[in-house]
């Protein structure tokens, strides 16, 4: 078999349009979408994928502000930004560029981004509604696998799927999204024993544990459908020496000669990922225009 490379630039197209469609019809009634973004910590690092952010915002109408606090910046400060945030009618999406310096606690401010405005479906409010099926806005990374594997044309129903990783942004909710959508749904781990015995039963394989090369053609049973959600950096070999490239955790050119299809690293999820937040943003600008399901 030579697999079928799911081009996730091409997918990302079509959630773009959806995308400006949702923002035009936001601001034909008069309203604005608008994400604002929490970065703290040294502004030179973060000024560049603020500028990229910024930039893909406003290639599908959203408007972007960046809060910039100091490395220095102290918990209650990030969390009075946050707070000014939500009461503020004018911004629709709150994102919080991570890593936070290690003095703050993540999840503690994670836990105070409204749930109509976290674009990222990080507040427990929005991952406990996941465990339901009823999301006001689902984690990005998850819904991205979804959209790859309804975009390919497989209905994981019925299915036997085999998650590898179960951190709590990737791995967990896309296991939950695949049980919502009736696959038998195996989680893997660093604890798991003999993983290519269960990863070989997989028709979808999701891997997301961030190690490289984790899955070689072994781990996989010919014609499976094989989604790499892993980023890894690693030496180039073929570059300048010292040179870094981006890798994901399924040895790609093995892999390829077994499964039906297989998302590339760069060029899978990640583009979908961006495109896929975009979209929530949008729709989280709209879902704060009817009644609350949650108390503020
Ligand atoms: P994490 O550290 O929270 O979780 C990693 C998981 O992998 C853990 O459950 C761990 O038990 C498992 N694991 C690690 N080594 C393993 C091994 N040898 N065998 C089996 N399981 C193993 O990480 P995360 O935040 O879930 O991210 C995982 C990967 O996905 C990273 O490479 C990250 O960069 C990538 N990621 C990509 C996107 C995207 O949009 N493409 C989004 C989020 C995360």
């Amino acid at each position: 078999v030579t697999a079928k490379i799911i081009d996730g630039s091409a997918i990302t197209s079509a959630l773009k349009q959806q995308t400006a469609d949702i923002v035009r019809r936001i601001n034909d009634a008069g309203r604005q979408v608008r994400l604002d973004v929490v970065m703290v910590g040294d502004p030179s690092t973060g000024a560049v994928y603020a500028r990229s952010q910024e930039a893909k915002c406003n290639e599908v109408g959203i408007g972007y502000r960046l809060h910039a606090l100091p490395t220095t910046a102290s918990q209650d400060d990030i969390a009075q930004t946050i707070a000014t945030l939500n009461g503020d009618p004018a911004v629709t999406g709150i994102l919080l560029n991570l890593p936070l310096p290690e003095s703050i606690d993540t999840p503690a401010i994670q836990y105070q981004i409204d749930p109509y405005k976290d674009v990222e479906g990080v507040n427990p409010a929005n991952i406990g509604l996941l465990f339901y099926d009823t999301p006001i806005i689902a984690p990005c990374t998850a819904l991205a696998v979804i959209e790859i594997l309804h975009h390919v044309g497989i209905d994981p129903k019925g299915k036997n799927a085999v998650v590898v990783g179960i951190g709590a942004i990737a791995g967990r909710p896309i296991a939950l999204f695949l049980q919502h959508e009736l696959a038998t749904v195996t989680t893997c781990h660093i604890e798991t024993r003999d993983l290519a015995s269960h990863t070989r039963q997989a028709d979808i394989l999701v891997v997301a544990a961030g190690q490289p090369d984790l899955i070689g053609a072994d781990h996989v049973k010919p014609h499976a459908v094989v989604i790499d959600v892993g980023i890894n950096r690693v030496p180039d070999e073929s570059g300048e020496s010292g040179s870094l490239k981006t890798v994901g955790d399924v040895d790609f050119d093995a892999v390829s000669q077994v499964a039906s299809a297989i998302t590339p690293v760069p060029g899978g999820v990640g583009p979908v990922t961006v495109a896929i937040l975009l979209r929530s943003v949008a729709q989280a600008a709209d879902a704060q225009r009817g009644p609350r399901r949650l108390a503020p």
